[in-house]
Order: structure tokens, then C-alpha cells, then sequence
């Protein structure tokens, strides 16, 4: 596949007119003029720009079914109140239309890969790699469930080889896990050699229950159990003292970054221009649909970004260069991805329409890309395939009346 004629952000500065060529699933070469086979599928790149896959670095997808069913509470009330109950009549058919919208949406914004625990995971494995992307799958991990811990097992076994699929471990959070069952998660995901995703500080209650019952921080109790390492990936980190951020940076601990999902749960503000300071790598999830409302990244930058301004009051805290950095660079390096807009990089990309009033005058693109742009873009490949082209994605009518029947039956 040959992208003609493209505009490129490299090194902070656009360049205009260049060309992508993409051979199987990596990008092959970039330059100007280069010469397509006959066999090549040409994409007319003009008045577009290029851009690498983002990564959604912690989600729940099928929670899109669940999207605006229980909005305005509290984390506690919201989960036992609302979703557990929803999430008990769940089923692999549920499941399966649940991840297919949120494919649809990840596609829409140019998410090429994302970071899912959940339910269902083999279902989940299934339809994303029917849809054509890139995810890192954990069965959640709850000890209300000691079958999940067997079913983690043999999910690892069959996906491992995939290359779109990667298996993970996801032990849910320090108050659903005991410590035996954090340092099974552990053992697991380092004898597989795979990622550990779970939720870490996200609200003070579960800070001071930590505090209570083992007389140390959320962090404090990960690392006295053996978490903490460059294979975690911990959502939320809201509530973080000084020595817990210390301790997060030595270990080499990725945080997922979610600043909707903890606003609008009223949960807090990560401490992220400390963690960043500090030399954590932070990245960007967006959570589940059913605390954001939504999967956009791009949303997602711009809340990160002006809440960390006035969370520090500075105006010069977390620009935009670096939320860009973390919805892409920073979910590369956590999940260990070959990612990028380079040659010989996977060829996970997208292609944005620059002729919208959001993009002009064109001052600065990656301030545009984080501060001005609405999530969709035009055109989406991963993996070498294109799965959206003028915004046109197969089948999504589909999907799009299946999950309002499957949300209709579950809310029934
Ligand atoms: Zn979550």
C-alpha cells in the first residue's frame, strides 16, 4: 500500500508532501516520490496528515454497552449499585457486541491498540481480532471468582503466539485481590513473560483502607508483595504520597493516566506533572464508556492537559507535545509495542482531514491534534490493513443495532 502525497509531524515540525509505503504489516519506507508496483493500493494522502496509532492504555471495551446507564455517582455506589448487578447477567453474546461498538469507536479516533480487562476475555479476543486490532486482554481477577484464576491460565496459553492479540494478567485492585491472590497475578505474568494491568489509588477510600488493614500505602502494599515492576500497568494513581511516587519511578511502573473517569467519578487529580517529574512513564486510557462516556483519546489529551494546569496552577504544566507523547511514545514503551511513524515500525496509523476550520490557521499541528481537533479522523490501518477509509468502516450499521438490543435485553 502506497499513502501519496501526505503531511508528517516529525521532530515538532510538519513536512509536507511525503509519501508512506507499506509493505505486509510495517512501514516499509517514507520519503518523497516513491515509486509504487502495480499491485500497490494507492491512498491520496493530500490535505491529509499522518499519524501514528494511539494507545488506549486502560479501558474496559464492552463497558460501551453500559454507556450513560448510570452516570452522576460515586465509584462504591456506582459498581455495586449499577454495574455488578448489570455485569452478572452478562453473557459471551453481550460481550461480543459490546466490543465490537467499542472497535467501532477505537477506530474512529485512530486507537489502534488497547490495554482491556474485563470479562469474557476469550469472546473478547475473538471479535477484536475479527475487527482487525491491537489489545492487550486480562480476564479480571476477582477473589469473589476463583474460577477467573484458571481461566487467566489457559487464555495466556492459547493467545500467546497472536500477533494482534496479546495476553495479559489483570488482577482487579488491592481491595477485591487477598495478597495471596496479588502474588499469584504476579508469578503468573512473570513466568509468561506478559503484562500486569490493575487499578491502583484511585480513590482516598481505598487509600485509607489500605492504610487500616496492612498499615501501608496501595503502593507501598503492591511492592511489599512483588507488583511493582516495568510489566505493571496501573490505572488511576490518584492518590499518591511523594514516597509513592519514589517508589513507582524505581520500580520502572507504567501509569494509566484516566483524568474523565476519576473527574467524573469525582475520584481526584493525578499527580501527573510529579510523576512525570519524577521520571514515571505515564500514558492515557480513557476507562470504561461507562465512566467517560466515551473512548476518545484525543478528549482525553486536552482534559489531561488543562486540569494539570490548574491542578499545579501553571499554565506551562503538561503541554500538549507531552500528551501527545503519552497517548502514543509513552503506551508504546508500557506495553513494549514496535509503534510509530518510522520505517520498519508496525504500520498502526491514521490519516486526519487538515481541511476542517480546527486545523487553520495551521500554527502549531500537535496543539491542534490535543487542544482543537474533535476525536474522528479520516482513516485508519493497523497492521498493514486499512479498517476505515473517508470514514467508512464495514458492517458498523450492524453492530450499531445489535448492541441497542443487546443493552435492551440486559436492561430489561
Ligand atoms: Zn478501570
Amino acid at each position: 500500500m502506497l499513502i501519496k502525497g501526505v503531511s508528517l509531524i516529525q521532530g515538532g515540525i510538519t513536512v509536507k508532501g511525503r509519501d508512506i509505503l507499506i509493505e505486509g504489516k510495517r512501514i516499509e519506507k517514507i520519503g518523497r516520490d516513491l515509486p509504487c508496483s502495480r499491485s500497490d493500493e494507492i491512498l491520496d494522502g493530500r490535505g491529509m496528515l499522518a499519524v501514528p496509532g494511539l494507545i488506549n492504555s486502560h479501558t474496559h471495551l464492552a463497558m460501551t454497552l453500559f454507556r450513560g446507564y448510570a452516570d452522576d455517582m460515586a465509584l462504591m455506589p456506582w459498581l455495586t449499585e449499577k454495574i455488578w448487578p448489570l455485569e452478572a447477567k452478562l453473557t459471551s453474546e453481550d460481550i461480543r457486541w459490546g466490543v465490537k461498538l467499542g472497535c467501532l469507536e477505537l477506530i474512529r479516533f485512530g486507537i489502534t491498540c488497547y490495554n482491556d480487562m474485563y470479562y469474557y476475555m476469550d469472546e473478547t479476543a475473538r471479535t477484536t481480532k475479527e475487527m482487525g486490532l491491537r489489545a492487550f486482554l486480562s480476564g479480571v481477577v476477582f477473589d469473589s471468582k476463583p474460577q477467573f484464576k484458571a481461566e487467566a491460565e489457559s487464555f495466556i496459553k492459547a493467545w500467546k503466539d497472536d500477533d494482534l492479540i496479546h495476553p495479559a494478567v489483570g488482577p482487579h485492585a488491592i481491595y477485591t485481590c487477598s495478597a495471596e491472590t496479588l502474588r499469584w497475578a504476579a508469578d503468573l505474568a512473570e513466568k509468561n513473560n506478559v503484562v500486569l494491568h490493575t487499578h491502583l489509588s484511585e480513590t482516598e477510600g481505598e487509600v485509607q483502607a489500605s492504610m487500616k488493614d496492612h498499615g501501608l500505602s496501595p503502593v507501598d502494599y503492591l511492592d511489599s508483595l512483588g507488583l511493582l515492576s516495568p510489566r505493571l500497568v496501573a490505572a488511576h494513581c490518584v492518590h499518591l504520597s511523594d514516597k509513592d511516587i519514589s517508589l513507582l519511578a524505581s520500580r520502572g511502573v507504567n501509569v494509566a493516566h484516566c483524568p474523565i473517569s476519576n473527574l467524573k467519578l469525582a475520584a481526584g487529580i493525578a499527580p501527573v506533572e510529579k510523576l512525570l517529574s519524577a521520571g514515571v512513564n505515564v500514558c492515557l486510557g480513557t476507562d470504561g464508556a461507562s465512566t467517560n462516556n466515551n473512548l476518545d483519546l484525543y478528549e482525553e489529551m486536552k482534559v489531561a492537559s488543562v486540569v494539570q494546569k490548574n491542578a499545579c496552577s501553571k499554565s506551562d504544566a503538561l503541554k500538549a507535545s507531552m500528551a501527545w507523547k503519552m497517548a502514543t511514545e509513552s503506551g508504546y514503551k508500557a506495553l513494549g509495542l514496535d509503534l510509530g511513524l518510522r520505517e520498519g515500525a508496525l504500520a498502526d496509523l491514521a490519516l486526519i482531514n487538515l481541511r476542517r476550520p480546527w486545523f487553520t490557521p495551521e500554527a502549531s499541528l500537535i496543539s491542534h491534534l490535543v487542544y482543537s481537533m474533535p476525536g474522528e479522523v479520516d482513516t485508519t490501518i493497523i497492521n498493514g490493513k486499512v479498517l476505515m477509509k473517508g470514514g467508512v468502516i464495514a458492517g458498523e450499521d450492524e453492530i450499531l443495532v445489535k448492541a441497542q438490543e443487546r443493552f435492551e435485553k440486559l436492561t430489561a
